[in-house]
């Protein structure tokens, strides 16, 4: 029996978008091209772009297809000269030139008094970016989004949040948010991966990066991915903030169990607030790739830290801005949960923990 416990990384592909994509397979037309078939593929690309902006609650011209998160987020960054952000961010923002980095609480929250004296400090607003994520991907720690919004509005500074983990999981009202980016992905909330969409309030402080043609605004040429475009619009009309009631009742039974079978495990950031479907733990004494293949071998796929690290052999880079010991973070593995996880998948869960820490630790 297998449990898939990552959802972070990537969900699965919903039904609805299954059939969506079957029945785009059949469309043949460059959505460039103006006659039948070309108008025929434009069409499923603006049907996704009005799905997309009714699940987020913006108007639809302020959405811009990409490949994906990571490309959006390039897209954003690469238009202004400084970013001010953080360590608990996605790569694609990390590894920006010219970065100012916030501290992050021992709760997994950005120091807003740290955030406003850098912004404060900053000579150049207009050709600053302040990018901070909406939920970690790690431990799931909502940020104070509405109070940073309030710092880069006092001080004239553009804001972009990576959204990626937090559409289908929390209410995400771009219009209220006070963001003026943000971004989003498709593979994460049940559509196909390789699209991505860079959500703009004001389209004319941005150029692409990409040489080419005049697709998605200006801002994204090259012909669309009708296929993956189409199934990530189809996925945003089917995702129901309603499922999340029961998802955070299994979080914390799985929270629970675990904590009942194995006093020792610390749950990074329980009292934060938190996405409803997602916890970090961890084994003191057991390290994240250790647990992580043990897990495997019990049939749970989980992850340590985010997907796109998994594979390195690297503590996670949240928990150390958390200033969380190395016991901690070199012990700790992330569990995801989606609509296939149930309270009768906790036990077992919880269960296998116990066995994997009784074997490493020799109890
Ligand atoms: N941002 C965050 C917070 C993520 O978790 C991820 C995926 N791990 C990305 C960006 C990149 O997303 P994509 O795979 O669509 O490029």
């Amino acid at each position: 029996m297998r449990y898939y416990l990552d959802y972070n990384a990537s969900a699965p592909i919903l039904k609805e978008v299954k059939d969506c994509l079957i029945s785009t397979l059949d469309i043949v037309g460059n959505p460039s091209s103006i006659h039948h078939a070309g108008r025929k593929a434009k069409k499923v690309i603006e049907k996704s772009r009005e799905q997309i902006s009714s699940f987020i609650k913006t108007e639809k011209n302020n959405i811009i297809f990409t490949s994906g998160a990571t490309e959006a987020n390039n897209l954003v960054t690469r238009n202004f000269d400084k970013i001010i952000s953080s360590d608990i961010e996605h790569e694609s923002i990390i590894n920006s030139s010219n970065i100012s980095k916030v501290m992050v609480t021992s709760e997994g929250y950005i120091d807003l008094n740290h955030l406003e004296h850098i912004v404060r400090n900053i000579k150049t607003k207009n050709t600053t970016l302040i990018s901070i994520m909406f939920a970690n991907n790690e431990t799931g720690i909502l940020q104070p989004l509405e109070e940073i919004a309030k710092i880069a509005k006092k001080y004239k500074v553009l804001l972009h949040s990576d959204a990626v983990q937090a559409v289908g999981r929390v209410d995400v009202n771009f219009n209220n948010l006070g963001c003026d980016f943000l971004t989003l992905s498709s593979h994460k909330i049940g559509g196909p991966k390789g699209a991505g969409a860079l959500v703009v309030k004001n389209k004319s402080c941005l150029k692409g990066f990409l040489l080419g043609g005049s697709q998605e605004y200006n801002l994204r040429a090259g012909t669309e991915a009708l296929l993956a475009i189409a199934g990530f619009g189809a996925a945003a009309n089917s995702n129901s903030l309603e499922q999340m009631k029961d998802m955070v009742k299994i979080r914390d039974n799985f929270e629970t169990e675990l904590l009942k079978e194995n006093k020792e495990i610390v749950i990074i950031g329980q009292n934060s607030k938190r996405l409803p479907n997602t916890f970090m733990f961890s084994i003191p004494g057991i390290s994240s790739n250790n647990i992580l293949i043990a897990l495997d071998i019990e049939g749970f796929e989980v992850s340590t830290g985010s997907a796109c690290s998994s594979g390195k052999i690297e503590p996670s880079k949240t928990l150390k801005a958390m200033g969380l010991s190395q016991n901690i973070l070199n012990s700790s593995v992330r569990v995801s949960l989606g609509p296939y996880n149930s309270y009768s998948q906790a036990r077992i869960f919880a269960k296998a923990v116990k066995k994997i820490k009784e074997r490493f630790l020799k109890y």
